[in-house]
């Protein structure tokens, strides 16, 4: 990771690729966000819908211009360039995902009832089936979010299905979700070594990022990515 000084953190293997534009926006650099468009954002639910967006969809530029209303979904993919894909967080996960060779982005919004729903599999599935994307040429990145040493579910008998209790720590109630998005990559063929997990955790660090489980706010900061 990379903080530059006006508040931008970076994947190292996005970062290397050229016709990527990318960035996690600190607390100070949220505005810097808004000079970036057309910014598209997400009506974000916890759910597991993908938003598709494709190049050969005329419409689309129109109705954006015409100020349309946000897609309710968690994932977006897209193939077309200078698009600027936002997903906001505040604990949760952005994922964002790059296909170098078929040319196609994703980010996705995955808190634990994304992790829940495996939206990152199934954001992994609709590259695949309506861009032709092969998972080994996926390079994948996970943004700062909520860490092992943060993340207490005392409920979790309720919340989490008992298939993902193994990644349950020690005999506590908290979770390794990083682990579990990792997991839910390489489930679906993408290689470890083109995973880069910041390994910040959002709760140990609000003087960088949002926590809602910390400060109890709407405040969320953006992940953004774009093909230019
Ligand atoms: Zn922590």
């Amino acid at each position: 990771m990379a903080a530059t000084d006006i508040g931008i953190c970076e994947f190292e293997q996005l970062k290397r690729q050229p016709d990527i534009f990318h960035g996690i926006f600190t607390r100070e650099g949220q505005e810097d966000v808004l000079k970036t468009t057309p910014l598209i954002f997400l009506n974000q639910v916890h759910g597991d819908t993908i938003k598709i967006l494709k190049k050969d969809d005329n419409d689309w530029l129109e109705n954006f211009q015409s100020g349309f209303e946000p897609s309710i979904a968690d994932g977006i993919v897209t193939d077309m360039k200078d698009v600027f894909l936002v997903i906001r967080v505040a604990d949760c996960q952005a994922v964002m995902l790059y296909d170098s060779k078929k040319k196609v982005i994703a980010n996705i919004h995955s808190g634990w009832r994304g992790s829940v729903k495996n939206i990152i599999g199934k954001c992994l599935d609709t590259m695949i089936l309506e861009f032709g994307c092969q998972p080994e040429n996926i390079l994948a990145g996970i943004s700062p979010s909520l860490g092992p040493c943060c993340s207490e579910f005392v409920n979790y008998k309720d919340e989490i299905p008992e298939n993902l209790w193994k990644y349950k720590i020690n005999a506590e109630n908290y979770f390794n979700f990083w682990e579990m998005s990792q997991d839910q990559l390489m489930d679906k063929g993408v290689k470890k070594d083109h995973i880069e997990n910041m390994k910040i955790c959002t709760k140990c660090n609000t003087d960088l990022f949002y926590s809602f489980r910390k400060e109890k706010t709407s405040g969320r900061f953006a992940c953004v990515i774009s093909m230019i």
